[in-house]
């Protein structure tokens, strides 16, 4: 199996811009983390771009299409002048019935693990969405020019990418291999209040909580 995914915006396109900062660059290193988290799981992946560079839409679909991809993931961050505007929403082609399922395996997921408002599945005549042969979605991760979603798709990278990964494995009936069972076992028994990255560093205030909750105090 051969997933795209799509960094959107890149280069002289920043996309939406929120607090200083750019769409673009947080596009990139979420979907960086989805190729970790793909690999992880055997998923063959392709990224329409891994690096800081302008990439016109119809390049991003060749990829895609020449590659056979089976899958098209777009990442992008969205953006309103109110900056009370928040949530996530995924969206899919009209009438795809295989693109509106995967989108709401993806919506799902990031909205149960990010606890971010769900604002739906939606369908849009996106070109990314159009000009792809196979099921393709556009999640927006979270609003950009609000704080709280800010704050989440800055420091949650890796938990969207997980769930992101999840929806899509789930939708096409694949277990995600956890690398990190033992933290998801901790979760689930309440020690730990969030799922971790197992190869990012502790703060001792985590490691205080936990020993907390073990020994009762
Ligand atoms: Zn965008």
């Amino acid at each position: 199996m051969m997933i795209v995914v799509d960094p959107g915006h890149g280069g002289s396109d920043s996309g939406a811009v929120g607090y200083g900062y750019f769409e673009k660059d947080i596009n990139l290193s979420v979907s960086l983390k989805l190729r970790d988290v793909f690999k992880a799981n055997n998923v063959d992946i392709i990224l329409t771009r891994d690096k800081d560079v302008t990439l016109g839409l119809s390049e991003r679909c060749d990829i895609a299409n020449k590659n056979k991809a089976d899958y098209f993931i777009s990442i992008h961050c969205n953006s309103f002048k109110d900056s009370s505007a928040k949530g996530t929403e995924t969206y899919s082609y009209p009438r795809s019935i295989s693109g509106a399922k995967l989108a709401k395996g993806v919506q799902q997921t990031i909205v149960a693990n990010l606890k971010t408002i769900d604002r739906g599945i939606k369908t849009a005549n996106f070109y990314v969405l159009h000009h792809t042969n196979m099921p393709a979605i556009l999640v927006e991760l979270g609003f950009i020019t609000n704080k709280e979603d800010l704050d989440l798709i800055l420091n949650k990278q890796n938990l969207f990418a997980i769930s992101i990964s999840n929806g899509i494995l789930n939708n096409i009936g694949l277990k995600q291999i956890n690398k990190s069972d033992s933290i998801e076992k901790l979760h689930q028994m309440g020690f730990i209040s969030d799922y971790y990255d197992p190869e990012s560093y502790v703060k001792w205030k985590d490691i205080a909580d936990a020993l907390l909750k073990i020994i009762g105090g």
